[in-house]
C-alpha cells in the first residue's frame, strides 16, 4: 500500500464555470485555467501520481499544450488511474473557498468522483471549509484543494 498527496490552487474569475470534482457548481465565477480548471480533480490526480511516484499532473498534461486546452479534468484523472494501475483504497480531500457554500453539493461531488474512478462513494471523502476571510482565498479570489489517497 502506498499513500500520495496532492494540492492545487486556481484563481477565480468571472465568465468561467466552477468545476469541482467533475460537476459544475452554480456560481458567478470559476477557475481560471488552461483546462477546465477542476481544482479538486487536479489535487486527486496529483495524489494518485504521487502515490505511484510517477511525477505530477503538469508533466503528464502540460498547460501549454493544445491537447489539454479546455480539456475535461475527468479525463486526466481516468488516464492517471489507468497509467498507474492504482487500486484505490480511499481518498480524503478538503476544498478551501469562501463562496459558495458547498455543503449541499458534497454528496454529488463524492458520487461524481466515485463514478469516475469506479469505486464506492464510501471510499471518497470530500470536506469544505472557508479561509475565514484571510488571504486571497478568504477574499474570494482563489480556490484551493488538497487530497490524500491510499492505493494498492
Ligand atoms: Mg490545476
Amino acid at each position: 500500500m502506498r499513500v500520495g498527496f496532492g494540492n492545487d490552487i486556481h484563481r477565480l474569475v468571472e465568465g468561467r464555470p466552477l468545476m469541482i470534482g467533475g460537476i459544475e457548481i452554480p456560481f458567478d465565477k470559476g477557475e481560471e485555467a488552461h483546462s477546465d480548471g477542476d481544482v479538486l480533480l487536479h489535487a486527486i490526480t496529483d495524489a494518485i501520481l504521487g502515490a505511484a511516484a510517477m511525477g505530477d499532473i503538469g508533466q503528464h498534461f502540460p498547460d501549454d499544450s493544445p491537447l489539454t486546452k479546455d480539456a475535461s479534468s475527468s479525463s486526466f484523472l481516468k488516464n492517471v488511474q489507468l497509467m498507474t494501475g492504482a487500486r484505490i483504497i480511499n481518498i480524503d480531500s478538503t476544498i478551501t473557498l469562501e463562496k459558495p457554500k458547498l455543503a449541499e453539493h458534497i454528496p454529488a461531488i463524492r458520487k461524481s468522483i466515485a463514478d469516475l474512478l469506479e469505486i464506492n462513494i464510501k471510499q471518497v471523502s470530500v470536506k469544505a471549509k472557508t479561509a475565514e476571510g484571510l488571504g486571497p482565498i478568504g477574499e474570494g479570489k482563489a480556490i484551493k484543494a488538497e487530497a490524500v489517497v491510499l492505493i494498492e
